[in-house]
């Protein structure tokens, strides 16, 4: 196999020592506690009352006795609770987009806009970008942060931007055609959608089209799907991670080995724990992942609990980051479907339909209650091939797909295949499940 080139951007900070990383973390957040003690009463409260006092938190390995941060922490605190810098040194806001309740917000100064850019350029560079390509943003710019986090490290980069946000797809593909993007930055259920569009409109992507490489994130996809999207549209399909609160895309990033995404380990710090009881789980263990920045001045996040489920690896990567990659994400605390019982991760049905052929990776799962017990609707798109096929083969095919559905979850689902095209496509994060009995 040929033997790739890894970029990175920023050598000093990726590729440092163990200890001397831990070491640099434990200064930071050190600083960060002290910070957050006497700039935040909700945090300094939550101190006092678990009786720990900033000085008690000499190292990292004291994380574990601060108390936890929450979502509902930034819905309480809103809008400006949270800040521990005086309003006037807040310089942009982004939020996150509240489909599940109050929106929230997070504060930016100066630096912390530096500082996330410089994550992102490191995330970009680890996808192969540099001062010569071109990165066609087609995340959504305004308070969600997936446009401005692209563009900053792009730019930080000194590649060219083409910052064309969401929507309009026919026009996305005519100037990524037309003006060569090398990088695409979108969501994964994004990237299908263009790379289906983008063939039906009669072009080839690996001859029509320049891109070599894509960061794609924001929402859970699966190894299948990253197969899938890299056959579609001839690139390397790179996962990315973040969110808003601490601060957007680009706290950790898959390198071209793509074997897990190195975490940005001199801004934060990643913990797993077991989301019932709140402990430290060890390395490759899968839990809750939380983060704790620590170099974050607009509105630290100690240990921040994400609901987001992976586990954490500290081997060196073959790229030569010496930064510790967690997993991708297998799925949400909150998104996690107890079905009659069963533990259910749309990621597994994902896994399950990217590999049968004659369906698109389209798909809707609807959850309902009936006399009293829980089903589970699977609807996927048939491809326009199998659309057109015998009745008995479709039949035959979604018997496959519930056969496999139940060795792989183990529980029975009623699969319907749907036509071309029935299931609403996403520009920004894909819409998987509805649940009826939450209604
Ligand atoms: P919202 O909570 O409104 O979705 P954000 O845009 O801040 O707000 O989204 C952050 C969340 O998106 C993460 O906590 C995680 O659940 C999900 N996410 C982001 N990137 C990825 C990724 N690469 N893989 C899986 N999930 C991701
Ligand atoms: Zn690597």
């Amino acid at each position: 196999m040929e033997k790739r080139e890894h970029k990175i951007f920023n050598h000093q900070m990726e590729c440092m020592s163990r200890d001397e990383r831990l070491q640099l973390q434990s200064e930071r957040l050190v600083k960060t506690v002290r910070h957050e003690y006497d700039n935040v009463p909700m945090y300094r409260a939550r101190m006092d009352e678990k009786g720990v006092r900033p000085e008690d938190i000499r190292s990292i390995e004291d994380l574990k006795y601060l108390p936890f941060m929450e979502k509902t922490d930034l819905r309480d605190q809103w809008p400006f609770g949270l800040l521990a810098v005086p309003k006037r040194e807040i310089v942009r806001v982004h939020g996150s987009s509240g489909t599940t309740g109050h929106p929230i917000i997070s504060g930016y100064t100066k630096n912390d806009l530096e500082v996330w850019s410089e994550m992102m350029a490191r995330t970009l560079t680890a996808a192969g970008c540099g001062p010569d390509d071109i990165v066609h943003v087609s995340y959504g710019f305004g308070l969600f942060t997936g446009g401005f986090g692209a563009y900053q490290g792009a730019d930080k980069i000194g590649a060219m931007v083409i910052p064309m946000s969401s929507g309009n797809t026919q026009r996305q593909i005519m100037m990524m055609k037309e003006l060569g993007s090398t990088i695409l930055c979108c969501t994964p259920s994004y990237a299908t959608y263009l790379g289906e569009t983008i063939r039906e409109m009669g072009l080839d992507p690996n001859r029509d089209l320049k891109l070599k490489a894509g960061c794609f994130g924001a929402e859970p996809w699966t190894e299948e799907m990253r197969y899938h999207i890299e056959e579609l549209l001839g690139i390397d399909a790179c996962d990315i991670y973040g969110l808003t609160e601490i601060c957007g895309p680009g706290v950790s990033f898959a390198c071209l080995e793509k074997d897990g995404m190195h975490i940005n380990e001199d801004h934060v710090i990643a913990e797993i724990i077991n989301p019932a009881t709140g402990e430290q789980l060890p390395y490759g263990q899968s839990g809750e992942l939380v983060f704790t920045t620590i170099t974050k001045e607009g509105t630290p996040m100690i240990r921040y609990r994400t609901h987001d489920i992976c586990s954490l690896n500290p081997t060196p990567c073959a790229c030569g980051r010496t930064t510790v990659r967690m997993t991708r994400i297998t799925g949400r605390t909150d998104d996690m479907l107890i079905i009659r019982g069963v533990n259910v991760f749309p990621s597994q049905i994902e896994s399950v339909l990217v590999n049968v052929d004659g369906v698109a990776p389209h798909y809707m799962l609807i959850v309902d209650r009936v006399n009293s017990s829980d089903t589970m609707e699977v609807q996927v798109e048939m491809t326009e091939e199998m659309f057109s096929d015998t009745v008995s083969h479709i039949e035959q095919v979604r018997r496959t797909i519930t056969e496999r559905i139940k060795s792989v979850v183990g529980i029975s689902t009623n699969v319907k295949l749907v036509a071309p095209k029935s299931i609403p496509r996403s520009e920004g994060k894909a819409k998987r499940v509805i649940d009826n009995r939450k209604l």
